[in-house]
């Protein structure tokens, strides 16, 4: 197979230290169990005709105030008082920490002529906070995130439109990563190729052999 022309990489997870990590911090900080929140989630999803909030919040439909009283409501009645939700990204992003080993391998695949597209799946008031984490407009070209595009990872459209942004690359000449299976498969769906992160010595192996040309799906 030959080697890919662009990259398309994830940021939460596969730029950062693991979700769980921060997830599990904010547990720890709110004393919210977090099977709670999405139990939360899920019983607002079916009041509203199926439509996940974190959906909403991730496609720029919600803000993420109206997106924690939201979850704030709904939590009041089972816990018998109402959380403190207003911490949560303060939280959650004190605990989320750069991948250093990802984002040192994003830079050498930049410098050796790679196009580099990151796409991703955020909250529009995270901005600042994510974008501080590491040197985006140094390593991308190309930034398409969910909450300014109404659409969400894996839905095609979202991919569709990062190819044509990067305008010349076909889907088969580009790798995705991500470290969430079902964003893989849709990206697979259109032709374009990926690594499933799992954990930073795997992903780094996948990508390098990817990129020398060497590697086969
Ligand atoms: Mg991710």
């Amino acid at each position: 197979m030959s080697a890919p022309k662009a990259i398309i990489s994830d940021f939460g997870g596969v730029l950062t230290s693991p979700l769980l990590e921060s997830f599990a911090a904010v547990q720890d900080q709110t004393g919210i169990p977090f099977d709670e929140v999405g139990r939360a989630m899920a019983a607002i999803a079916e009041r509203n005709g199926g439509v996940n909030p974190l959906f909403q919040l991730e496609k720029g439909e919600m803000s993420e105030v109206d997106f924690l009283d939201l979850i704030s409501d709904e939590l009041e009645g089972k816990l018998g008082h109402r959380p403190e939700m207003h911490r949560f990204s303060e939280v959650y992003f004190e605990a989320l920490q750069p991948n250093e080993p990802m984002i040192d391998l994003m830079h050498e695949l930049r410098d050796s002529g790679l196009r580099m597209a990151m796409l991703t799946n955020n909250v529009r008031e995270w901005e600042p906070r994510w974008r501080s984490m590491l040197p985006v407009d140094e390593i991308f070209e190309l930034v398409v995130d969910s909450a300014f595009v109404g659409m969400r990872k894996p839905e095609p459209g979202i991919y569709e439109l990062t190819l044509e942004r990067l305008a010349g690359p076909s889907a088969g000449e580009c790798l995705f990563i991500d470290d969430i299976a079902i964003n893989c498969e849709a990206a697979e769906e259109l032709g374009i190729r990926t690594v499933h992160y799992r954990d930073p010595e795997q992903a780094i192996g996948e990508i390098r052999e990817a990129v020398s040309g060497a590697g086969s799906d």
